[in-house]
C-alpha cells in the first residue's frame, strides 16, 4: 500500500523553502508565480528526496512544474557544457498521452531550464521522423514524448533509455484510456530497473493503482485536489436547450458577451468540426480540433485560439486533454461528455492556477442523465434555466447580417467581422476525414469512431445580471 502524506499547511510553503537552486527559482520567478501551488508545495520535497511519487492531479494545478523543477534539481549534478552527445545521455523521461501535452510538457520544461545547462527535446506522432532525429543526436537530458513515436526512435536507434533516471507518466489516466498500455510496458522494460518513477494522474482507478503497484516502488501518494472535485473557482451553469437550438443558442452567447476566447466541447469529431464550420458561416471565426486533424492542423487552430485569431476553438475531449491555455475565460459543453470524469477535466480548462472560470453546459433533455452523473460525481444540484434564442443566427438564413454589436470588443479577430457566406451543401454531405490526418502515434483502439421566448435571461442577461 502507498504511503499516504497528509497534506501540509500549504499556505505556509514559499518556493525558497523548497531548496531548490537559484537559477531554478530565478527562471520560477520570471514566470511571475509567487508561491507554489498545492500540489507543487506537496510533491516537490519528495521528488528531491528521490522517492517514487504517485500524485492526483489535474491539467491546471500546476502540475508541470511540480515535478520539472524538482526533476531539474536532481538532474543539475550532470549538467554539462560539453558539445559531445555523449555527455548528454537521456536521464529523464516524461511521457504524455497526446501531442498537444507533450509540446506544452516540453514548452514548461525549456522554461523552467532556461538558466540551466540542461537540454531537452519533444518527439510525437503525425510529423516526419526524421524531423526529430538531430535534436536526439545531438544529445538531450530530458525528452518528452508520446509513446509510439519514442518506440518509432528506439527501433530507428534514434536514442538509448538506458541511462534514464526518472521516469514521469503525465496524465497515466489518459494513457491507460487511449490504450497505451503495451506500449508502456515495452519502453518500461528498456528503462535501467534503479530508477525514481513519478506517475501524475487526474484520477486514480484501479488500474492506475495497478499500475504503480508493478512499476512504482513503495511511492508516496500526493493529492492536489480531491478525486473528481471541480475548482471551486470556476462558476458552472446548466441551461436546458433543445439540441437543435443549441447552435443559436451558443452563437448568441458568444456574441452577447462579446466573447474572444471560448472553448466549446462536443463528444463526437463529426459534431466539433461540423459546428466549427457553422460558427464560421456565421462570422464567429472558429476551428475544430479531434482526432482526425493531423498535427500541424491541431497546433495551427491551438495557436490560433491562444492569439485570439478564432473565437470560438470547437474540441473532443480527447483533443483537448492537457490544454493550456492562460486566462481561458469560458468553456462550454455544448453536449456533455459520456463519463462525469471527463466533464470535469473539460472544466478544468477555465480557472486554472487560482484564476476564476466559467463553465456552462447546454444541455437536451436527452442529456439528463448525464447531467445526474455528473451531479451524483461532483455531490451537487445544479438548478436548470430553460434557454431560448433571441436572435436567427446567420447560419440559418441568407439575410445580409446585421451590424455586430460586439465587433467592437476584439479588433483582433477580423473573421469575426467577415460577411458570412451562404450556406453551402457542406453542411448536407456527409463527413469525411481530413486526407493530411494521421494518427500515427495513437494505437488503433484510440482511433475515434465513437466517438420562443425570449430567453435574454439566459444568454446576454449571464453576465448583465451578475
Ligand atoms: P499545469 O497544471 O502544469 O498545466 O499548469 C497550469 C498553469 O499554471 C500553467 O499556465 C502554469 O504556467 C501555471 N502555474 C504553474 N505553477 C504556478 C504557480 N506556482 N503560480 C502561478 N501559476 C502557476
Amino acid at each position: 500500500m502507498p504511503e499516504v502524506m497528509e497534506e501540509p499547511a500549504i499556505t505556509k510553503v514559499m518556493f525558497s523553502s523548497l531548496n531548490l537552486d537559484p537559477q531554478i527559482l530565478r527562471a520560477v520567478e520570471e514566470e511571475g508565480y509567487t508561491e507554489p501551488t498545492p500540489i507543487q508545495a506537496q510533491a516537490i520535497p519528495h521528488v528531491l528526496a528521490g522517492r517514487d511519487l504517485m500524485a492526483m492531479a489535474q491539467t491546471g494545478t500546476g502540475k508541470t512544474a511540480a515535478f520539472t523543477l524538482p526533476l531539474l534539481q536532481r538532474l543539475l549534478p550532470h549538467a554539462s557544457s560539453s558539445a559531445s552527445p555523449a555527455r548528454h545521455p537521456i536521464r529523464a523521461l516524461i511521457l504524455t498521452p497526446t501531442r498537444e501535452l507533450a509540446i506544452q510538457v516540453e514548452e514548461s520544461v525549456v522554461t523552467y531550464s532556461k538558466h540551466v545547462p540542461l537540454r531537452s527535446t519533444v518527439v510525437f506522432g503525425g510529423i516526419d521522423i526524421k524531423t526529430q532525429k538531430p535534436a536526439l543526436m545531438k544529445g538531450v537530458e530530458i525528452l518528452v514524448a508520446t509513446p509510439g513515436r519514442l518506440l518509432d526512435h528506439v527501433e530507428s536507434r534514434n536514442l538509448l533509455l538506458n541511462q534514464v533516471q526518472v521516469l514521469i507518466l503525465d496524465e497515466a489516466d489518459r494513457m491507460l484510456d487511449m490504450g497505451f498500455m503495451p506500449d508502456l510496458k515495452r519502453i518500461l522494460a528498456l528503462l535501467p530497473k534503479q530508477r525514481q518513477t513519478l506517475l501524475f494522474s487526474a484520477t486514480f482507478s484501479d488500474d492506475i493503482k495497478r499500475l504503480a503497484q508493478d512499476f512504482l516502488i513503495n511511492p508516496v501518494t500526493v493529492e492536489a485536489e480531491r478525486r473528481n472535485t471541480a475548482a471551486e473557482n470556476v462558476k458552472q451553469s446548466v441551461y436546458l436547450v433543445d439540441q437543435d437550438k443549441k447552435f443559436s443558442v451558443l452563437a448568441d452567447l458568444i456574441r452577447s458577451r462579446g466573447l474572444n476566447q471560448v472553448l466549446v466541447f462536443t463528444r463526437t469529431k463529426l459534431t466539433a468540426a461540423r459546428l466549427a464550420r457553422m460558427l464560421e458561416k456565421d462570422g464567429i471565426a472558429a476551428d475544430a480540433i479531434h482526432g482526425d486533424k493531423s498535427q500541424q492542423e491541431r497546433i495551427k487552430a491551438l495557436d490560433a485560439f491562444k492569439e485570439s485569431k478564432i473565437t470560438a476553438l470547437v474540441a473532443t475531449d480527447v483533443a483537448a486533454r492537457g490544454l493550456d491555455i492562460d486566462q481561458l475565460p469560458l468553456v462550454v459543453n455544448y453536449e456533455l461528455p459520456p463519463s462525469a470524469e471527463d466533464y470535469v477535466h473539460r472544466i478544468g480548462r477555465t480557472g486554472r492556477a487560482g484564476a476564476s472560470g466559467e463553465a456552462i453546459s447546454l444541455v437536451d433533455d436527452k442529456e439528463e442523465r448525464l447531467l445526474k452523473d455528473i451531479e451524483k460525481l461532483l455531490k451537487r444540484e445544479f438548478p436548470r434555466e430553460r434557454a431560448t434564442v433571441t436572435s436567427t443566427p446567420r447560419a440559418h438564413t441568407t439575410a445580409a447580417p446585421e451590424p455586430r454589436a460586439s465587433a467592437s470588443h476584439r479588433p483582433s479577430a477580423p473573421a469575426q467581422s467577415r460577411k458570412p457566406a451562404p450556406l453551402d451543401d457542406w453542411f448536407h454531405k456527409p463527413y469525411e476525414p481530413s486526407p493530411t490526418a494521421t494518427a500515427a502515434e495513437e494505437p488503433s483502439c484510440f482511433r475515434q469512431n465513437k466517438p420562443k421566448k425570449e430567453i435574454a435571461a439566459l444568454l446576454g442577461g449571464l453576465s448583465a445580471k451578475r
